[in-house]
């Protein structure tokens, strides 16, 4: 029979794990499908592992991996490609807000049609800063990477064995997965889904984790910014030339007495503030660079649900 692995990034989530495992198992009774849980424990503080530990002693299906240390939800979902085993994969958040019931239906497509991927986007987003600030990122996105990413996108996909080879090929530390599932390409069917709020359990994101986030997601695929700082550069030095010559020429033929102190002062400002964001976009590449050499692992185990049978 056919095997669909569920991947789960769990990061302190002990108030919705049993939820999540009894909703899904619900609504895959009726699909003739053998399931694989590969639950992710990426190093929660609270009773995430245990709840992991009961739920692979009561279901074979169950699988966990519990990292050393919290590593990042990328790593987790990482880990989870690389330990899985079914023909299909998907890839969603503990906390129910990927919609389970859409479960079905997207292995129904990958079987019956010609895709490799089907894809969840959100729409009905409560609006406030987060979600302007979303939106605005996948747009910048979009257009510094020339990635196909869609706003709304979320991590909650399910991917044939091919695409999950591929996606495995790609092992660079820096991972940003709405980038690298664009990058390998393969067909993508998108489905919709309305924003569901989390009810239990609270977001792991905050404002700084988001900027840190966007600024990781356009750096891991775009080297545009860079050209941003030789434009600049360019642009000021034409304009200081143009400045030289009007002061030579009031000097020489007017006879004027070169003035303007602040305004100097200002000038000098603006051309160091300018420099200086330059070199933080070039010192961000080369922080990529820098990890990216050391090439340390992704992720660090310590325990498998193997361990304890
Ligand atoms: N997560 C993780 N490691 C982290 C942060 C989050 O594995 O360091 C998991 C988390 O347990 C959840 C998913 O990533 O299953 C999405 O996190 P969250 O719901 O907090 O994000 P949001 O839905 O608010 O974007
Ligand atoms: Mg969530």
């Amino acid at each position: 029979m056919e095997k669909l692995s569920i991947i789960v990034p769990c990061y302190n989530e002990e108030a919705v794990l049993e939820k999540f495992y009894e909703t899904v198992t619900k609504i895959m009774k009726d699909v003739t499908i053998e399931l694989e849980y590969v639950f992710i424990d990426d190093g929660s503080k609270d009773e995430t592992l245990q709840i992991m530990r009961l739920l692979a002693q009561k279901d074979k299906h169950v699988r966990y991996i519990s990292f050393s240390r919290n590593f990042g939800k990328e790593a987790g979902i990482y880990a989870g490609l690389e330990n899985c085993t079914g023909d299909y994969v998907v890839v969603m958040d503990a906390d129910l807000q990927h919609d389970p019931k859409l479960l079905p239906r997207m292995v129904d497509i990958l079987r019956t049609e010609e895709y490799q991927s089907v894809a969840v986007r959100r729409y009905n987003r409560k609006e406030g800063i987060r979600g302007s600030f979303s939106k605005l990122f996948f747009k910048i996105m979009a257009k510094l990477s020339g990635l196909n990413t869609k706003a709304g996108e979320m991590d909650y996909r399910m991917m044939n064995r091919r695409m999950v080879d591929s996606i495995l090929q790609i092992a660079e530390y820096n991972r940003f997965s709405k980038g690298i599932f664009s990058f390998v390409g393969f067909d993508t069917k998108w489905l919709e889904q309305e924003n569901i709020e989390r009810e239990l359990g609270q977001t792991k994101w905050n404002m700084k984790s988001l900027i840190k986030y966007s600024i990781e997601g356009i750096t891991a695929f775009s080297t545009k910014p860079l050209i941003l700082s030789s434009i600049l550069g360019i642009l000021f030095c034409l304009i200081s030339f143009i400045f030289i010559i009007i002061i030579v020429v009031k000097t020489l033929i007017f006879g004027e007495v070169v003035q303007g102190f602040p305004t100097l002062i200002c000038c000098l400002f603006m051309c160091s503030g300018i420099q200086l964001f330059c070199f933080g976009i070039m010192g961000e590449y080369l922080a990529k660079m820098y990890l990216e050499v050391k090439n340390r692992p992704i992720y660090l185990v310590k325990e498998y649900s193997e361990d304890k049978k």
